[in-house]
């Protein structure tokens, strides 16, 4: 998988701070920017976090890329509704030969790994089968309907993407780009960095985050799984490895 930083809020913390600031100041807002110096925005970002006053987070965004993930991912991810999502379409983009990600315990067991080849060889079969049938039957009804011969082939072709990727597999790879605020990138490493998410999201957010603290480590410094900051939030489905958790997100 890739999992890039493409864009960020320049001056994040900032932002954040003179939004906070705003709330409770009289002064005009360009006064309140240059009475923010550097320490003065850390010690305004570290009182925040204990107001739960979560609104002003908002104004900084980070945007991903995000390759070689698995459609079982997309799923998920997209479940994370205060966030924005472009993602390659299956209806545009012919998925012949497709790649697959490959889940870690299945590549480490011989038998399992062979037959998990044999089905991505099985549903690219399939799909290359079904995108011929359709683009044939297709072509011939819009060449019946009146269109030039060239230009039907063109469009059934197309169009023939749109029902054979009824048979590509959760395995299947896709590539998207992801833009989030800070308060939802919050809740978003709470859920997703935890033991309990599983392995491939987990592994984006772990690196979301990472790239997140290297350029703005003021506003992501408790972001982590809820045990980093406390008490584990999951109860009886607790990992119970909450020290090794903590040591892991603390020093990412
Ligand atoms: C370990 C794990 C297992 C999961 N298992 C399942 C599963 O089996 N089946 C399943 O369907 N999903 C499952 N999910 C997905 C989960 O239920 C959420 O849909 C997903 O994590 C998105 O979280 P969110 O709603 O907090 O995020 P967002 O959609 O980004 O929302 C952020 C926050 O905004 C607020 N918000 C957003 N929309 C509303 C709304 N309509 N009403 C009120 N408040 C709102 C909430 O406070 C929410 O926390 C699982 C998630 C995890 C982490």
């Amino acid at each position: 998988m890739k999992v890039e930083l493409i864009a960020y809020t320049p001056d994040a913390d900032k932002i954040v701070a003179a939004a906070a600031k705003l709330c409770y100041a009289k002064s005009d807002i360009n006064s309140l920017m240059d009475k923010l110096t550097p320490d003065k925005v850390e010690s305004f970002l570290n009182m925040l976090d204990g107001l739960g006053h979560e609104s002003p987070v908002e104004h900084a965004v980070f945007t991903f890329g995000i390759e070689g993930v698995s459609r079982a991912l997309l799923a998920q991810i997209t479940r994370h509704r205060i966030a924005s999502f472009s993602v390659q379409s299956q209806r545009y983009v012919d998925k012949s030969g497709f790649d697959y990600i490959t889940p870690p315990e299945i590549a480490e067991i011989p038998e399992a790994l062979e037959e998990f080849k044999a089905a991505m060889e099985e549903d690219s079969r399939h799909y290359a089968r079904l995108k011929e049938i359709l683009s044939r039957e297709r072509c011939k009804r819009l060449i019946a309907s009146g269109m030039d011969a060239a230009e039907a082939r063109k469009a059934a072709d197309k169009s023939a993407n749109e029902d054979a990727r009824f048979v590509l597999p959760n395995a299947c790879d896709t590539r998207m780009i992801v833009t989030m605020n800070v308060r939802s990138l919050r809740n978003f490493f709470r859920l997703r960095c935890c033991s309990r998410a599983q392995w491939e999201i987990r592994e984006v957010a772990t690196e979301m985050l990472r790239l997140c603290r290297s350029v703005a480590p003021l506003l992501f410094s408790k972001a982590g799984p809820s045990c980093l900051n406390g008490k584990c939030s999951e109860g009886a489905f607790s990992c119970g490895r909450m020290a090794e958790v903590r040591k892991k997100f603390s020093e990412l």
